[in-house]
């Protein structure tokens, strides 16, 4: 993906059963990918601070590990990169 910053609704993503689709298009899926790891490692811990959940950064030539945070005023995920500086939420997962 490309650095920056990235409002998603995961749903968007996801087929009625709430899987990532096998018919989606390789870079949509690697993002969902990505996405679907974000959620399942914050709302594990529910933390409403930055943690480093040790996943790579999936912007093109970065390596950093991402930070998240749980958001319970919205139910949102909040995601950036220390190292390349992109970010997002993610919503309605
Ligand atoms: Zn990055």
């Amino acid at each position: 993906m490309r650095k920056g910053t990235y409002v998603t609704d995961i749903t968007h993503f996801l087929d009625e059963t709430g899987n990532i689709p096998v018919s989606l298009p390789k870079p949509a899926s690697r993002l969902a990918s990505f996405f679907a790891i974000i959620i399942d490692e914050t709302t594990r811990t529910a933390s409403e601070v930055f943690n480093d959940i040790e996943l790579t950064c999936a912007a093109e030539d970065c390596t950093g590990s991402i930070l998240s945070r749980f958001e319970s005023e919205t139910d949102d995920i909040i995601w950036n990169c220390p190292d390349c500086g992109s970010n997002g939420v993610i919503r309605n997962w």
